[in-house]
């Protein structure tokens, strides 16, 4: 026992004493206790008390004859407990220390607020709200214990998910690399059965801009989800959930305000009064695609299409440097004239939620 390590109080039994003596020849020792006892034994005889972590942790390994022990990361740097440990556990308790595989920090990126967690410490319920079980098992099933990573409550959502759903479809189509397959199996499914999944998983960012735009009105949301594929629409929110429910939440708790899309209610007149010649023809050559380009891929086609038709260019045709900055230009225009800000949701998701009559109207110079 050191002079840091707690006696028990042989009145009360508690360790609420403090040591005022203690002498290293004769191993004398006094202590005091908050119950009013105190006394002075020989260290030497004394075995009423408790050690201090640091020797405490290697002596049960010694006593209990672990072999194998993980723990967080923040015990193994050097001078922490797991490596002090493993120094003591061999010359002065004659034991072993055990395989510590070490757990890497969980951390998280961008949380607005805590909704359900206490001390400013997400909980895994903060997290499903805003994604599905399997992405979140996912994040873990992909690492190893000893690399950390962050579960993303900002955009970087958006990403992720993109990243799942490619690995879905890979899965789906049997071109999965054996690790990621393994990844995917563990998190969509526990010992107990399959998770439940959304029937219709439409992108995750697809339907935040959708749920943003329409702040979560059921009818018009419904209305955009149907249109983004009319071949084959969605016809219930159901099938888009609770992937769409997910996605709701995060809008209206982890993005900011002033984040948010808000689409212009009157035509921006002075931007509109103010534009050349080309931005005018760019203009005119978008409204007069749109019904016939009324759908996410149609529309991805229209927005992109129309710089190159302005160049002289083949609607399929390569983007060129040149071409790009064109097509930055436009979209900022776009934007500017929708959302009065120079960036937002996917102009063809954009485009669908504002609907073809408002987009008319904002746009017509
Ligand atoms: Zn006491």
């Amino acid at each position: 026992m050191c002079i840091r390590d707690k006696p028990y109080c042989t009145a009360c039994n508690k360790d609420l004493t403090t040591v005022t003596a203690y002498d290293d020849e004769t191993t004398e020792l006094t202590y005091t206790c908050a119950c009013g006892h105190g006394e002075t034994v020989l260290l030497k005889e004394f075995d009423h008390g408790k050690l201090v972590w640091k020797v405490d942790w290697p002596m049960r390994w010694a006593f209990e004859g672990v072999i194998f022990e993980p723990s967080g990361v923040d015990h193994s740097s050097p001078g922490s407990s797991f490596q002090v440990g493993g120094q003591i556990v061999g010359p002065i308790f004659g034991g072993e220390q055990p395989i510590g595989p070490m757990y890497a920090f969980v951390g998280i990126s961008g949380m607005a607020k805590m909704s359900s967690s206490k001390g400013g410490v997400p909980t895994p319920g903060d997290a499903l709200q805003i994604m599905e079980a399997p992405l979140l098992r996912w994040l873990y099933a992909r690492r190893k214990p000893n690399q950390s990573f962050k579960i993303a409550f900002d955009q970087e959502i958006q990403r992720l998910y993109d990243e799942w759903d490619k690995l879905d479809a890979k899965v789906a189509d049997g071109t999965a690399l054996p690790a990621d397959a393994a990844a995917h199996s563990r998190a969509v499914r526990t010992a107990a059965g399959e998770l439940r999944r959304t029937p219709r998983p439409l992108p995750y960012r697809t339907l935040a801009s959708v749920v943003d735009i329409t702040a979560g009105h059921d009818e018009q949301t419904l209305r955009i989800l149907s249109d983004l594929d009319p071949a084959n629409p969605v016809t219930s929110l159901d099938e888009t959930r609770p992937r769409l429910d997910k996605a709701e939440h995060w809008i209206n708790n982890q993005v900011p305000a002033e984040s948010r899309t808000v689409v212009r209610d009157e035509p921006d007149t002075e931007t509109l009064a103010s534009l050349d010649e080309q931005s005018r023809a760019s203009l005119r050559l978008l409204l007069e695609g749109l019904d016939e380009h009324w759908s996410l891929d149609g529309l991805t086609t229209l927005v992109y299409g129309v710089p190159k038709v302005l160049a002289g260019l083949e609607p399929d045709a390569k983007p060129t440097p040149e071409l790009k900055v064109q097509q930055r230009a436009f979209f900022a225009l776009l934007y500017q004239l929708l959302v009065g800000r120079d960036t937002g949701p996917r102009l063809p998701t954009l485009l669908l939620a504002v609907g073809a009559d408002r987009v008319r109207k904002l746009l017509s110079a």
